[in-house]
């Protein structure tokens, strides 16, 4: 079976090699904790070796690890600076 979906480019950074399709394992920080994804679909150069994430997958996984996705967006919750009253010992002189 063929399809018109293009399988492989040639790569931009060395020109040399071809960038194809492959599966990998897709490691990303969420906070502070690794998360591996398996069969992550990525263009890799057989040459350099560059990758290259599918644009899609990566939404589709942003939307999977956002805490926030398929809630609705009523408001957000935005962290006011806080403002740090730095102690001035120095010229604080008490009378
Ligand atoms: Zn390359």
């Amino acid at each position: 079976m063929e399809s018109n979906e293009q399988t492989s480019y040639q790569c931009n950074e060395c020109q040399a090699g071809h960038v194809t399709r492959r599966y990998i394992t897709y490691f990303t920080w969420l906070g502070d904790q690794l998360v591996s994804v398996p069969n992550f679909p990525a263009w890799v150069c057989d040459i350099c070796g560059r990758r290259e994430y599918d644009h899609q997958a990566i939404l589709w996984l942003n939307m999977l690890l956002n805490p926030e996705a398929g809630k609705p967006a009523r408001k957000q919750v935005r962290k006011a600076p806080t403002i740090r009253k730095q102690p001035s010992r120095l010229g604080d002189s008490k009378p």
